[in-house]
């Protein structure tokens, strides 16, 4: 197989995910954006479309009791195994058309690519269109990949609500046709997880890194852990703002403002030492009560919330010991309390070197200059935990993802469908 052969084959298929990508845009519109709830209408729309197109390119059309779609182009031993690839078919409300839809297009223009060129692979090649990836919806994230590799107790399909309705999964799956008790009925999971060689998801880059620095693709190296904490408050004193003096007051604001200045520093200086370039720090919410906070008062009381992220379990520690022990010193110098609540936390997941490698490989024989990089949450990260090989191909685009002005070209699109072709055959 040459690269010129693949580049030939995709630019073929262009045209057909183009259409793929307008029709999914046309037909899940919501006035603002896209969207696809998780088990609902719309996401079967994508669902169909994607069976229709696997059906009319020759590929095997399967499902799971969960509702995941599986395009398999046939490999020479017909025994189970299979490379994964795939993406998910749902968006977050008012989202873009782009993420997780380009990945599952992007593996049906590779499979249709590898078939073309004559090459028949060992194992077989599944695109898998995944359902319920994104977390608004049941309040967790990666369902659809979860039920598959058995990595979701069943029994919540019942207890997980969905935030708008307040109706259960069971019950949204019903809606769309799906047979809940298939499920509760099924004695193993529908993907055993030794039988995959591999999973690959194509994805758009959620952040702005590879369009400012003009390169096409990027490499995950892994999924960023966080420790994070969503309740946090300073408490201090409410008093007369011109009537106390400094040495007197407990002021909640500027408490909460060392600290997180103090955060900012770490942070800098993590970045300066390039340690970790997948550190990340955001202070989402920060507020005084409104009811009791005026500007002739000290403030009294900070409600705020911190997220620290990063693809090193080394620098989340740091950011925890720099949180509770600046906390700490901060509550005596300045005559406050902070009370951090609840710490909620998951460890960073590591991402396949041997695949990332092969990718790396691809990037290079069609001469597409790649970096590695870290990357947020996608299936990826639950088919690791099952012990698959997986990694992500991010690909350039501008205005990052979950908002509707996501975008992506299609030149774009065919260097990242060229580097998954390429790494599929290498991996027979
Ligand atoms: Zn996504």
């Amino acid at each position: 197989m040459k690269t010129t052969e693949v580049a030939r084959a995709i630019e073929k298929h262009l045209p057909l995910a183009d259409r793929l990508f307008k029709e999914l845009e046309a037909k899940t519109k919501d006035g603002v954006g896209i969207t696809r709830h998780g088990y609902g209408p719309n996401e079967n729309v994508a669902y169909e479309l994607f069976q229709q197109t696997g059906r009319s390119l020759g590929l095997e059309v399967t499902n799971d009791a969960a509702g995941n779609l599986y395009l398999t182009l046939p490999g020479k031993k017909r025994d189970g195994t299979a490379v994964m690839i795939g993406s998910h078919m749902d968006s977050v409300p008012h989202g873009g058309n782009f993420d997780g839809a380009a990945g599952i297009v992007g593996g049906i223009v590779a499979a249709a690519t590898i078939r073309e060129t004559g090459l028949t692979p060992d194992h077989d090649i599944t695109v898998m269109g995944i359902r319920c990836e994104e977390s608004p919806w049941f309040g967790i994230a990666f369902v659809g990949s979860k039920l598959a590799l058995g990595l979701l107790p069943i029994g919540e399909i019942d207890t997980l609500k969905r935030s708008d309705t307040g109706r259960t999964l069971a019950q949204h799956m019903a809606d769309i046709g799906l047979d809940p008790n298939a499920l509760r009925k099924q004695k193993a999971p529908h993907l055993a997880a030794k039988r995959l060689k591999g999973y690959l998801e194509l994805h758009i880059e959620q952040g702005p890194l590879l369009i400012n620095r003009g390169i096409p693709i990027g490499i995950a190296t892994g999924i960023r852990g966080y420790v994070r904490w969503p309740e946090a408050r300073c408490i201090g004193r409410y008093d007369h703002a011109s009537a106390v003096p400094r040495s007197y007051r407990s002021d909640a604001v500027l408490a909460v403002t060392e600290l997180l200045h103090g955060l900012d520093r770490l942070w800098s200086e993590k970045d300066a030492a390039n340690a970790d370039e997948g550190a990340v720090f955001t202070v989402g919410k920060m507020f005084t009560d409104p009811t009791l906070s005026a500007m002739s008062k000290v403030p009294g009381e900070v409600s705020f919330t911190l997220n620290c992220g990063s693809t090193a379990t080394s620098t989340l520690d740091d950011f925890r010991r720099y949180v509770y022990g600046t906390a700490k010193t901060i509550s005596e110098q300045r005559r406050v309390s902070f009370d951090l609540k609840r710490e909620v936390n998951n460890n960073p997941t590591v991402m396949d070197p041997g695949l990332r490698q092969k990718v790396a490989g691809a990037a290079k024989a069609f001469g597409i200059p790649s970096i590695d990089m870290a990357t947020v949450g996608h299936d990826a990260s639950i088919f690791t935990q099952a012990g698959v090989p997986s990694t992500v191909i991010l690909m350039r685009n501008d205005k990052g993802s979950h908002n509707p002005d996501e975008e992506m070209e299609m030149s774009d699109f065919a260097l990242g469908t060229q580097v998954l072709a390429w790494t599929l055959a290498d991996m027979k």
